[in-house]
């Protein structure tokens, strides 16, 4: 029985089934933004390497610099211009001075590597420094004519020149170095945003992780209590089945005790194979077995080749016989009402045989069929077995048109012996007689007593001339009788025998023994101990 407390194993599989499911799409998920989230933190943090890298490149900060170089080579060459129109330096120094504020300011592909980004960033700046370079050049180029022959006042034009670029000079670091501040904090806000995308990815990551830990605990949780009650139902389940094993044991066991005691025969076996699912005790004793046969067949276990046939078919017919009688073939062989019926076994047809002892039944059959057709007395037919036997015997003569005779046997003067010499002489007589009359009979022909100390034969294949011919042999054998009286005297017998013979084909049994009857009324008549034929004339008498 199943209680609502303990589910059974199957239904704790079921829900095992669904929230397994439910959680691994879940898991699923979390893996999936975890790995989402691996990958935005994996970028976040080369980006924001990136970005440190870039700050902390030492050529960062090289526009001011170099700004702040030409701001102060220009500051120079301002003062040595003022100085050289004022005759206190010589041109060589003042020409010196302008290029290397030229080399400063010079920025092409040829000249030595500066940082010069400002530049798109900052046009401005840029065309100022470009005009500086233009006239720093022609302020050199012009103090290097060798016939300057106006030179003071070159010098005055160069110093005014350079003066001009001062403020814009001056102006343009303050631009940079406020263009260069600016720079710096947009990238290091880009670093703080990659540093944030970080942190919230690296914080994703540890939750999604977290949970992935606290789902696996839960699941190893949900397993280990799963089990334990997988445990306690398989526990349940194997109580139940070793005490339905016991039940059946039990039954199978009540019932093979009741079937080996019983007074029955009873047999499984195999229709095709004859293999034995069962025999029980008594059967097997009966058949002189001390174990189980492998195979037992029905043929074997009848007595009777034809009696097999005949169950056989009956059971092809019907699946079932009751009650057949049937010899088993143990040693000696016995009587059995048998019962067989066709079941299926294990997907395999088999006889269910059933047998009941009926020996005793058929000895006392036997016995009273032999009593109820047999003389006591000398042991020969009696009337109604006699006229039972010759009617099968004469129809068979007049199927097959065969002559048959019958004699009608009359002890003479019987009533004298038993007069004379006693009952019991004259029963012993009546036995020597009915020896006397089989002793010259083939084992075809019938005998019987019909009563007192008349008997009857019927010669089936015997004509008048046959009949006649056995007749005188059974009154010779008679009247050959020497009987030993307790009186020291010895008996003797004769008989009187009637003959007639089978007129085919209407005769019957009765017109035929009457006819006889007739012959041994003449055999009488005629002075007894002889045999007469019968023939038609003697109806008249
Ligand atoms: P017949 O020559 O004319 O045949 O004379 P019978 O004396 O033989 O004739 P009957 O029929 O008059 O006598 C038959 C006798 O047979 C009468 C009876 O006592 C005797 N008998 C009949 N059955 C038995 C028997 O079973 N045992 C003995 N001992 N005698 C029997
Ligand atoms: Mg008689
Ligand atoms: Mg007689």
């Amino acid at each position: 029985m199943k209680s609502a407390s303990t589910p059974s194993g199957q239904e704790l599989f079921a829900s095992q089934k669904l929230m397994g499911t439910r959680h691994l799409r879940m898991l699923r998920w979390v893996l999936g933004v975890v790995l989402l989230m691996a990958v935005v933190a994996a970028s976040a943090l080369w980006l924001a390497q990136h970005q440190a890298r870039l700050l902390s490149r030492p050529s960062q900060h090289n526009d001011l610099w170099y700004i702040a170089s030409v701001n102060n080579e220009l500051s120079r060459v301002s003062l040595l211009a003022q100085e050289a129109a004022a005759g206190d330096t010589s041109i060589d120094e003042l020409v010196l001075r302008l290029e290397v504020l030229y080399s400063v300011l010079d920025h092409s592909p040829t000249a030595p590597k500066v940082n010069v980004q400002f530049r798109d960033t900052l046009p401005e700046t840029a065309n100022t420094l470009d005009e500086l370079a233009r006239a720093v050049d022609a302020s050199a180029k012009q103090l290097e004519q060798p016939n300057n022959a106006n030179l003071p006042a070159t010098l005055r034009q160069v110093a005014t020149g350079l003066q001009r670029f001062r403020e814009p000079i001056a102006q343009a670091v303050a631009d940079v170095h406020l263009a260069s501040t600016l720079e710096a904090d947009r990238q290091r806000l880009r670093l703080l945003l990659s540093f944030t995308l970080l942190s919230l990815a690296l914080i994703v990551v540890l939750v999604g992780t977290g949970i992935i830990i606290w789902r696996a605990l839960k699941d190893r949780e949900v397993a280990l209590q799963t089990s334990q009650a997988l445990n306690e139902a398989n526990q349940l389940l194997e109580t139940r089945v070793r005490e339905r094993t016991r039940q059946i044991d039990e039954a199978h066991n009540l019932l093979t005790f009741i079937l080996d005691a019983s007074p029955s025969d009873v047999a499984l076996i195999d229709a095709q194979g004859g293999q034995v699912h069962y025999i029980n005790r008594r059967l097997m004793e009966r058949l002189g077995m001390h174990q189980q046969p492998q195979t037992l067949r029905l043929q074997d276990l009848l007595h009777d080749a034809a009696t097999g046939q005949a169950l056989r078919q009956a059971l092809d017919e019907s699946g079932q016989i009751d009650g057949v009688e049937a010899q088993i073939a143990s040693t000696p062989p016995y009587w059995s009402s048998l019962s067989d019926q066709l079941i299926e076994v294990e997907g395999r047809l088999c006889h269910l045989l059933w047998g009941f002892d009926i020996s005793t039944h058929k000895r006392l059959e036997h016995e009273l069929r032999l009593l109820a057709t047999t003389d006591a007395l000398t042991g020969l037919n009696n009337r109604r077995a006699f006229l039972d036997k010759a009617e099968v015997l004469l129809e068979h003569c007049r199927r097959y048109r065969h002559a048959c005779g019958a004699l009608m046997i009359d002890i003479d003067h019987f009533k004298t012996v038993n007069d004379r010499h006693g009952h019991q002489a004259g029963d012993e007589a009546l036995r020597a007689t009915a020896r006397a009359i089989q002793s010259v009979l083939r084992d075809a022909d019938v005998v019987g007593r019909l009563g007192g100390e008349e008997f009857a034969v019927l010669l089936p294949n015997a004509d008048l001339q046959g009949t006649l011919d056995t007749g005188e042999r059974v009154r010779q054998a008679i009247s050959a009788i020497t009987l030993p009286l307790p009186d020291g005297q010895t008996l003797r017998l004769t008989a009187s025998l009637g003959v007639a013979s089978f007129q085919p084909p209407a005769q019957t049994l009765a017109q035929l023994l009457a006819q006889a009857d007739q012959a041994l009324y003449r055999a009488k008549a005629e002075g007894r101990n002889r045999a007469v034929r019968y023939l038609p004339e003697m109806l008249d008498l």
